[in-house]
């Protein structure tokens, strides 16, 4: 077994959409960012890479390559699925975010990330949760993910 762990945050901003999982979430605000900026794929993503002694998203996908600008993260999410094809026992996950409540879409997301990992949707989890009003994420400036995974 090999375990990996991720964390991802992101400003959030007006005139760009709320991106979680790969799934459009209605919103007034989104993630700034050089790709969609979608703090859950990121995290599981860099959880998945460090199960396998893999670098992180930021070495791979650079911030700093312009052909990667406004970049679809479920790219990411379809590559580090088939670099540990057929080994992931399970994710967990946590998404911090004061505004909107997540729930009504937790389901989506799971069965979205579980396609583009091509896994099984009880393979993986989301909990929701918000910083109570406090630090950035309190205030609705910032969106924070974190990721954990395990490798079989
Ligand atoms: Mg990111």
């Amino acid at each position: 077994m090999r375990i990996g762990l991720g964390k991802d945050s992101h400003r959030l901003i007006e005139g760009r959409p709320l991106i979680l999982g790969g799934i459009v979430i209605p919103f007034e605000k989104g993630e700034d960012g050089h790709s969609d900026g979608d703090v859950l794929i990121h995290a599981i993503a860099d959880a998945i890479l460090g199960a396998l002694g893999m670098s992180d998203i930021g070495e791979l996908w650079p911030d700093t390559d312009p052909s990667l600008k406004g970049m679809d993260s479920a790219v990411i999410a379809r590559k580090v699925g088939e670099l540990a094809r057929g080994r992931i026992e399970n994710i967990d996950t946590i998404v911090t975010l004061e505004r909107p409540k997540l729930g009504p879409y937790k389901d989506r997301i799971r069965e979205n990330l579980a396609t583009l990992l091509s896994i099984g949707k009880e393979s993986i989890t989301i909990k929701a949760k918000t910083a109570e009003g406090l630090g950035a994420v309190g205030r609705g400036e910032a969106v924070e993910a974190e990721a954990i995974v395990l490798l079989r």
